[in-house]
């Protein structure tokens, strides 16, 4: 997930060694490194023994109206919608791997109304409809909590708001500021402790309306099962190799075969798209997340969290947390790595010093939790473009649409994105495909070694910039001008 008021490709500092610990740095590492390595090395959100069964792949030759491609939340919300809309048509959707087994199903659960990861970038980037962009994102919440229930999708959808937090003096300014210009509730140091009790809060930002907390893997889960009710047709370990187009329509061949579809959407996120000229727009930037054990009632009294909003804070490098149903700590966020090449690989999902760096900074933050244990460590990649926010088009003459580069705030945007899709593959001009933020791309990344350099200058700058009270160096100044900059 990354934060609403601006994103983070995330820095380097030093491994996090608890303020509230005694003894030598060294000892505290060795203790972290034993409670972090104790954990499961899985998605917690995936770990549960009544995950779906696998479908079937798809094998031989098929045809159909509408073929999707992915099986994560744009997928899933692009076969629902289609098949919605229009009952009669025949809607595939292929997954390579399983269903919400990839970013749908490891992120944070923060279910948020933005589209355009946070107002401050929303009304930088796009200043003429952010207040259509801002009703958008409140409708499309809204529907996802309605499919929900329509569904009776059990997915544990809390609709409990989310506070960011200043834990630095220089970061209570904005947060009051932010408070008159988007309608949250700013809180001072003892209104956001006593929601949420930890010594490093200073200040707090609360929006009621705009956020949820979502069991991400079962309403992909959910959502997959609501489309094969109303006649989608899902095939798993079903990956597509390559799309062809004439004047039929399209051919996606995949491992075992081929399909043959009027339109195809593409939901694949931070995977290779398989139109070729849009791998310069998004990196895979990974992302990492611990979860702990269950907190007792005394332990969860001595935290506090009364209203289980999502928490998130303040700086370029930030954290995001939540409860879980069980009274967990989902912990997440702070560094964000990409890896020379900007492959996706599965050895990625694991890195055992951001979850040290992580635990001690979680016990900085509720050192009255000094000492409980985790029980799952994970990461992901998110797809990251250098607007922050999704983009939208169309290949092969209009058959082919897609919907990108939602840089860790895709939980619900990805069913605007859906819609986004199938109002571009209808040929028709509507309200969403007339917006600028629909018809304007992003800049594209440099080819490596530029990708990889320009990214470790970024993740320096934005870790020194929380050192110096935000204050943002020629780099990143740069990068603003560019329209690439965070924060803007
Ligand atoms: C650690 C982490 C934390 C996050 N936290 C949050 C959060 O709290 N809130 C939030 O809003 N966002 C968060 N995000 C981002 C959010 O999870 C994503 O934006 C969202 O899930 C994207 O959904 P998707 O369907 O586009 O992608 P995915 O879920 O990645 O699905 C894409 C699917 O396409 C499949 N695929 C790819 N290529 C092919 C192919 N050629 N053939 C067949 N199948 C293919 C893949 O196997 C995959 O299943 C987080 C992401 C991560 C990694």
């Amino acid at each position: 997930m990354a934060r609403r008021a601006s994103g983070g490709l995330g820095g380097v500092v030093p491994p996090g060694v608890s303020r509230a610990s005694g003894g030598s740095a060294g000892a505290r590492r060795e203790e972290l490194t034993r409670l972090v390595m104790a954990a499961q090395p899985t998605p917690f959100w995936l770990d549960r023994p009544d995950a779906p069964a696998p479908r079937e792949p798809l094998r031989g030759d098929a045809a159909c109206d509408l073929a999707v491609i992915g099986g994560g939340f744009s997928g899933l919300w692009t076969a629902l919608l289609a098949k919605e809309a229009n009952p009669g048509r025949s809607v595939v959707l292929i997954e390579g791997n399983r269903i919400g087994w990839a970013a749908s199903g490891r992120n944070g659960g923060f279910c948020e109304a933005s589209l355009t990861h946070g107002a401050d970038n929303g009304r930088e980037r796009f200043p003429a409809e952010f207040g259509v962009l801002e009703r958008l994102g409140l409708e499309n919440l809204d529907a996802i909590e309605a499919a929900i229930g329509r569904y009776g999708i059990d997915c544990d959808f809390e609709r409990a708001g989310a506070i960011t937090v200043a834990t630095e003096d220089y970061q209570v300014a904005s947060l009051r500021e932010a408070a008159t210009a988007d309608g949250a509730m700013f809180l001072d140091a003892d209104a956001v402790r006593a929601q949420v009790n930890s010594p490093t809060y200073l200040a707090g930002l609360w929006d009621k309306e705009g956020s949820a907390g979502v069991q991400p893997a079962r309403l992909a889960w959910g959502l997959a099962d609501a489309c094969e009710r109303i006649g989608v047709r899902i095939a798993e370990r079903t990956p597509a190799t390559g799309l062809a187009s004439d004047a039929d329509g399209v051919t996606v061949r995949t491992r075992h075969g081929v399909l043959r579809a009027r339109r195809v959407a593409l939901g694949t996120n931070a995977f290779p798209p398989l139109v070729r000229r849009l791998r310069s727009y998004i990196v895979p930037v990974y992302d990492y997340v611990l979860v702990t054990e269950p907190l007792s009632p005394a332990q969860l009294a001595a935290v506090g969290w009364q209203n289980r909003q999502g928490l998130s804070d303040s700086g370029n490098q930030f954290h995001y947390y939540r409860l879980t149903s069980d009274n967990r700590i989902l912990w997440g966020g702070y560094d964000a790595i990409y890896h020379f090449g900007g492959d996706v690989r599965r050895a990625y999902d694991q890195r055992p010093a951001t979850f040290v760096k992580l635990a001690g900074q979680f016990y900085d933050t509720f050192p009255q939790l000094e000492g409980i244990g985790f029980s799952h460590r994970w990461g992901g990649a998110i797809d990251t473009c250098s607007r922050f926010c999704a983009f939208f088009g169309s290949a092969h003459r209009g058959r082919v649409a897609y919907a990108l580069g939602y840089t860790g705030l895709g939980v619900a945007a990805t069913r605007f994105g859906a819609r986004v899709m199938l109002d571009l593959l209808s040929g028709q001009p509507t309200e969403l495909t007339q917006l600028q933020m629909v018809r304007s791309r992003p800049l594209p990344f440099p080819p490596e070694p530029l990708a990889y350099l320009g990214v470790q200058a970024t993740r320096w700058s934005l870790a020194r910039a929380d050192r110096r009270c935000g204050r943002r160096n020629l780099w990143l100044r740069a990068l603003d001008a560019a329209g690439m900059g965070y924060d803007s």
